[in-house]
Formats: structure tokens, C-alpha cells, sequence
């Protein structure tokens, strides 16, 4: 990690689990980190558990990833504050107990659309014009990805509905993102991480419920990811990093 000393490195979704471990982790690693998310009281008591000596490296901001102004002002603060960000795990993501056969559920199916794929756009697009602007050419950006973004979980009972459409989109996005970034001549990289199950919020009490023998990930495992995705050589850049926890039925 010896190359990511004091770089600064944006979070979303940064209030909650696997936002919160990368945060974690990565301010112990000895990065400058943004944690970014709507519930601002979550980041201050993030920040207050941290030692001391990291408090002052981890910075918190309130934003909606969904919200195209509130990522390019959060963004354009990070460049006047710290003079830019090299590193950004789009983490921030919504599951909502829905069905596309659903009525008036018009309010879940935008909200996904807009956090899981529009707001991972924005983030990149707002990182990626920071940096060609500072000439940075070595950043990375990951996102947490899913295994419902490569094949569809049968979850009797639940529908997926719109969150693995939205994840199959970042699977999409990463690709194209790597052939643009080749095509503008950065050696920055882009890193899928694609989780199954973890035990965080968005694992509610009825999804547990119907599958009661799920195994579960810790946040801890997919930040240990991304800190593995983010270290490798300059030659080497890990597509696809697809993390099962062991017993797993899907
Ligand atoms: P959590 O619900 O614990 O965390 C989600 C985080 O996203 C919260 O910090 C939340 O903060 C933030 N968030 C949600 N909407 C927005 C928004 N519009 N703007 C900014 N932040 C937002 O769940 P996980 O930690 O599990 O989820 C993190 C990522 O991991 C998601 O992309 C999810 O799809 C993915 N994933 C999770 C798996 C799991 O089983 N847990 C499996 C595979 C992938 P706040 O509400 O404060 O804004």
C-alpha cells in the first residue's frame, strides 16, 4: 500500500457496512479518506470511533449519490479541500422489498436505478475529470458489484426486482469504463467486486427469514478486497473479483 500514503480516497455509502469497513481500513492503511452517505450522524459517530491519529485523516460529507449536483459539488469540495482524489469505491447501494409486477412501486424502481447505476456514474464521471485535470493517470476505482450482477438469485419468496437489473448495468459500466479509460490513455484502473451475501443492513430481518441458513461475508472480507484490488503492481488490474462466502447455495 506503500504508493497510497496520504492519497485521498472517496467512500460512498460510508455510513454502514461494507462502506464503513473500507473506510476503516483504508484510513488504517494510512489513506486520506472521504466518507460520503445521507445519514451525516452515522459518519460523525464513525469518525469519533477512530484513534486520534486517523480522526484527522478520515473526512465525512453528506451526500446523495442519486442527486447528479450533490456528487459534482461533494466532488469539486474534495479537489478544493484535499486537493483531489485518486482512489473512489462506489459502494453506496439500495435493495427495496419490491416487484416490477408491483403497483405504484414506480418510487423503489427509480431510487435503485438512481443510487446502484446513476450514482456509480456520476461518482466516476466527477473522479475521472478531477484527475485529467491534475494529470493523475494512476488512480483506481472499484465498485461493489454483487453476484445478482452476473446471474439472477431465485430467493423463494423475494423478488430481486430491480437491484439485479441495476447490478447486471454495473457489470455493463465496468467494461465500458475500462475501454474508455484505454481509450483516453489513463493507466487508471476499474475493479467489479462482486460480494454474495454479507451480514449488513441491507440483509434485512425477512430476507434472514427466508433463507435462514444463508452464510453470510463480513464487511471486513470485501474491504480486505478492495485493499487487495488496490495494491496490485501497475500491470495488473483485477477485472472481475467475485467473493462467495463457503456453503453457498445460490
Ligand atoms: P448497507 O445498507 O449497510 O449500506 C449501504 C450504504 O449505502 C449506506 O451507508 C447508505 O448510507 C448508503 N447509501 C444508500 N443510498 C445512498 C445514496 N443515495 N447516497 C449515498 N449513500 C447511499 O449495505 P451494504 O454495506 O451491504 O451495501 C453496500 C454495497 O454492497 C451495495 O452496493 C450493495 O448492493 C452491495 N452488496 C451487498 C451485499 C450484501 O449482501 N450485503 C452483497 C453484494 C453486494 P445512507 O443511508 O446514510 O445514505
Amino acid at each position: 500500500m506503500d504508493r497510497w500514503q496520504n492519497r485521498v480516497a472517496v467512500v460512498t455509502g460510508a455510513s454502514s457496512g461494507i462502506g464503513e469497513a473500507c473506510c476503516k481500513d483504508l484510513v488504517a492503511k494510512g489513506l486520506i479518506v472521504v466518507g460520503l452517505a445521507r445519514r451525516e450522524e452515522r459518519l460523525t459517530q464513525l469518525k469519533k470511533s477512530l484513534p486520534a491519529d486517523q480522526q484527522a485523516r478520515f473526512h465525512i460529507r453528506k451526500c446523495d449519490v442519486s442527486v447528479e449536483q450533490q456528487v459534482v459539488d461533494t466532488f469539486a469540495w474534495v479537489d478544493e479541500t484535499l486537493g483531489g482524489a485518486d482512489v473512489l469505491v462506489n459502494n453506496a447501494g439500495i435493495l427495496r422489498e419490491s416487484e416490477i409486477t408491483k403497483a405504484n412501486n414506480s418510487a423503489d424502481m427509480r431510487a435503485v436505478l438512481d443510487t446502484n447505476v446513476l450514482g456509480f456514474v456520476w461518482c466516476t464521471r466527477e473522479i475521472f475529470l478531477s484527475q485529467e485535470k491534475r494529470n493523475v493517470t494512476d488512480g483506481h476505482v472499484v465498485v461493489i458489484n454483487s453476484i445478482a450482477g452476473h446471474k439472477i438469485p431465485i430467493v423463494p419468496g423475494l423478488s430481486t426486482n430491480m437491484y439485479a437489473p441495476s447490478k447486471f448495468a454495473v457489470t455493463a459500466l465496468v467494461e465500458v469504463l475500462r475501454q474508455e479509460f484505454l481509450q483516453k490513455k489513463t493507466q487508471t484502473k476499474i475493479t467489479s467486486i462482486s460480494p454474495g451475501a454479507v451480514d449488513t443492513e441491507i440483509i434485512d430481518d425477512k430476507i434472514k427469514a427466508n433463507l435462514p441458513d444463508l452464510p453470510l461475508l463480513r464487511s471486513e472480507d470485501i474491504a480486505d478486497a478492495v485493499s487487495y484490488c488496490i495494491q496490485t503492481p501497475p500491470n495488473v488490474q483485477i477485472h472481475e473479483l467475485t467473493i462467495k462466502p463457503v456453503g453457498e447455495m445460490f
